[in-house]
């Protein structure tokens, strides 16, 4: 028997991420430091895991609605209100997932027929296409330039549209280049999609990351008649240092949640109620802490950029994430080819810019939200690396 056979089709075509390829390589390695993972090096803020001890201890076990905890959901409608201006109500239009991973796979199952496209922006986070492709869409990337700080052109958004077309992903400050929009250029595309008739999907797991001159943060929701095509995904992964938590949570009109409810309910249930807990302590008391990593972010962006400036690699500066994406065609070698010479010659582990689309060849990312010594020790490395190389 051939199992290949068995296999659903739609999981077949999708290829492993590009990102696990590469980490193979990594792993049996010493004294390797890695820029790889997106993920900080801060553990998650002591009074959240402190929630977490206590509620063990009171015997908080149990599930929960399949939403999530009530007070859980209040505390994201006041959180999205403030931060973001927009009103969500928490009965019916807030739901919380495991992780803005889970959030994504739920929009588009909920949003997608066979053959129904969705445009995203690329370089992008690996999961959109395959996500996409296994709720049977067509993913359709469209590339975004550093000359226009990775920002989305509407013009090239108009482009890539069909009559297929049912969803723009949005996703700034991006993975995995810290690209963010203007004002004007987000106008332009919320125009698009109310001309075309399309629903966005914007995941803002970013957002508290973003660093001068570009603290403010106009996003999709905002823009007039937005709300109501709009799925908005937000979680703790990144401004709260919470990624093993794995929690997310997405909020739209009742009528969608109701569908992304659905799948849910019958996959997942309900999120781990530990992990619900530690939400809501950091929504509650967890603006300092945000702010103390992200000024630590912020040190060590410039850090980076400077050293890769006095290499002679050009690199834009991001304006959100902990990421930068410099461009090493300078060197003569491809993504691939920097990546692992960088790793075999010099120890250092960053992530080939095409593991994040055709368009990110010529790139490679480094993660910034590595520990600080580490990232200096990394920057002499490359730095050697670069003077040997070219
Ligand atoms: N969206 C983007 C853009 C990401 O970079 C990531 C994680 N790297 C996710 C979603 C998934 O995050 P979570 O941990 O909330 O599932």
């Amino acid at each position: 028997m051939s199992l290949s056979d068995k296999l659903s089709q739609q999981v077949s075509q999708v290829p492993r991420s590009g990102i696990r390829d590469f980490f193979e390589l990594v792993q049996g390695r010493d004294d390797v430091i890695s820029l790889g993972v997106g993920e900080p090096d801060f553990a998650t803020p002591w009074h959240i895991r402190e929630a977490v001890i206590y509620s063990l201890g009171q015997g908080k076990t149990s599930y929960t609605s399949n939403l999530g905890l009530p007070s859980l959901r209040e505390a994201i409608g006041e959180h999205v209100r403030n931060e973001f201006g927009v009103g969500y109500d928490a009965e019916s239009e807030i739901i919380v997932t495991v992780g803005v991973s889970e959030a994504l796979d739920l929009a588009f199952r909920a949003l997608l027929n066979p053959g129904d496209e969705v445009v995203y922006h690329e370089p992008c986070y690996v999961s959109y296409s395959p996500s996409i492709v296994m709720a049977y869409g067509k993913a359709v990337p469209v590339a975004t330039r550093a000359k226009n700080r990775f920002a989305l052109m509407a013009a090239d958004v108009e482009a890539a549209l069909t009559d297929r077309t049912k969803v723009l992903v949005l996703n700034f400050p991006t993975n995995p280049t810290g690209g963010v929009m203007s004002e004007t250029e987000l106008a332009k595309v919320a125009k698009l999609c109310i001309e075309r008739d399309l629903i966005v999907v914007s995941d803002e797991i970013y957002s508290e990351l973003r660093y001068a001159p570009e603290r403010a943060h106009p996003t999709i929701i905002q823009q007039p008649g937005m709300r109501e095509r709009t799925v908005f995904l937000h979680g703790f992964s990144k401004a709260f240092a919470m990624t093993g938590f794995r929690l997310g949570y997405a909020c739209a009109p009742a009528e969608l949640t109701e569908a992304m409810m659905k799948i849910h309910q019958y996959s997942m249930l309900c999120a781990p109620i530990s992990s619900q807990v530690a939400a809501i302590e950091a929504l509650e008391n967890g603006a300092a802490s945000v702010e103390k990593m992200r000024l630590a972010y912020e040190r060590r962006r410039s850090m980076v950029l400077h050293r890769l400036e006095t290499m002679g690699i050009p690199c834009y500066a991001p304006g959100g994430t902990f990421y930068v994406f410099p461009d090493i065609r300078g060197t003569g070698l491809t993504s691939r080819e920097f990546a692992v010479k960088l790793l075999e010659e010099e120890n250092v582990a960053v992530v080939p810019g095409d593991a994040f689309g055709p368009s990110g060849e010529g790139f490679v990312r480094c993660c910034f939200g590595a520990n600080p010594d580490d990232l200096k020790v990394a920057m002499e490395r490359m730095s050697a690396f670069v003077d040997r190389t070219c």
